[in-house]
């Protein structure tokens, strides 16, 4: 029998960031700036990077991808008390960048492809009045962003991107991040590029950008980030935007940078994993997986399935069953918010009732984390174990 993998494995740090970050650490210049000049410049070089990565004019590294979700907010006008739209499918940290704004979220229903659906979004916008909309593309799902793009500008509604789970991905030949205002990207331990803590937002747009690197707190030092919009509109906003501290630290840099050189090889590895295990789930009674267009590659890094027929009670035999057998699977559809699931019950000012449909797709929803370096057989080891609990009827359905 083929042993399990620890799903929780998160990707390595590979052996030339390792040396890069010990030379920073002795040289105690773990600061961005550097006030007499001479800087290091990791972090600028890893914003260049990411600009060009994304195809973007700027990039500002912070401290984490929900501080880039909150500069994004903040930057794009949105004030406490305002309505934001916002996808019911995603993660905490979303909500929590709309809390820290001290804005309203109105929840918008998602598909059963687990995107965001668009009659809703249309009809959400214009009950609400919300002018940003907050788009998590939640595990990795792209929706049809050149038609989201023209809904949004038909709406008035302006488009940010939560791109925590598709640093990779495309849509339509173009990065996802590349679509909104702005885009918001992670370094958490269980993302593409693990640095334990790190974010970047990038955009084309200067006030954005100058916004984002003065609140970041650039103090009088913003000339030294990787991309700065010109000196005018710096000038223009310097002395409207509060210093935040949520600046990315060179070591932070010196870990990711050489991690980007190795996304492409991830992505093939991530997705070699998803697409065999998803392949044998699809076959089997059941299970039901989202459909992904040819328009969108993407860089699946976890696999969603949902098994429509299962109650709560079964979903939750059926959860403790694939664990027992020493598979780590999470359930969305969780009353109590465990690990680092949850559902919009779970948020705070989120109103679970607006989004009925969402909730009934959750209900039995479950999530598996794929680390890297799988091999086919540890794969199909667990596509076993899924498969057979299910067969079982989820184990005691009496609980
Ligand atoms: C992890 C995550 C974030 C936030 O990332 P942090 O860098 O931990 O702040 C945002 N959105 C989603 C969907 C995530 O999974």
């Amino acid at each position: 029998m083929t042993a399990l993998p620890d799903l929780g494995r998160p990707p390595e740090i590979p052996t030339n960031a390792v040396t890069t970050a010990l030379a920073l650490l002795e040289s105690g210049r773990l600061h961005r700036y550097r006030e007499a000049g001479g800087a290091g410049g990791t972090v600028a070089e890893l914003e260049r990077r990411f600009a060009r990565l994304t195809g973007r004019r700027y990039a500002v590294g912070v401290n984490s991808c929900g501080s880039a979700l909150y500069l994004a907010l903040r930057a794009a006008g949105v004030r406490p008390g305002d309505a934001v739209l916002m996808n019911a499918f995603t993660l905490g940290p979303v909500p929590g960048a709309l809390d820290h704004a001290g804005a309203r979220p109105v929840l918008v229903e998602i598909t059963e492809n687990l995107v965001i659906d668009m009659g809703d979004l249309r009809a959400k916008a214009q009950a609400s009045g919300a002018r940003v909309l907050m788009l998590s593309h939640m595990r990795g799902h792209l929706c049809d962003l050149g038609a989201l793009q023209a809904l949004c500008c038909d709406l008035g509604v302006t488009l940010i991107e939560d791109c925590a789970h598709t640093l990779g991905a495309f849509w339509d030949g173009r990065p996802a991040g590349g679509f909104g205002l702005a885009g918001c990207f992670s370094f958490q331990s269980g993302k593409h590029v693990n640095t334990g803590e790190g974010g970047v937002l990038v955009t084309d747009d200067d006030d954005i950008a100058a916004q984002a690197i003065l609140h970041s707190g650039s103090y009088m030092l913003f000339a030294q980030n990787g991309t700065v919009p010109p000196p005018g509109v710096m000038a223009r906003w310097q002395a409207q935007c509060g210093n935040y501290s949520m600046r990315m630290g060179e070591l932070v840099a010196a870990l990711a940078l050489p991690q980007l050189d190795l996304l492409a090889a991830r992505v093939a590895d991530w997705n070699a994993s998803h697409d065999r295990i998803a392949a044998r789930l699809g076959q089997a009674e059941g299970f039901v997986l989202p459909n992904r267009p040819a328009t969108e590659a993407y860089a699946q890094s976890s696999l969603q399935f949902r098994l429509p027929g299962f109650p709560a009670h079964r979903m939750r035999a059926y959860v403790g069953a694939v664990r027992d057998a020493g598979v780590w699977l999470k359930w969305f559809g969780i009353s109590a918010p465990e690990g680092y699931s949850s559902n919009p019950a779970h948020w705070p000012g989120a109103v679970a009732s607006e989004v009925p449909r969402a909730h009934a797709i959750q209900a039995t929803l479950c999530d598996l984390r794929l680390p890297l370096g799988m091999t086919q057989a540890e794969c199909d080891a667990i596509a076993d174990v899924l498969i057979a609990a299910a067969r079982e009827g989820g184990g005691h359905a009496s609980a």
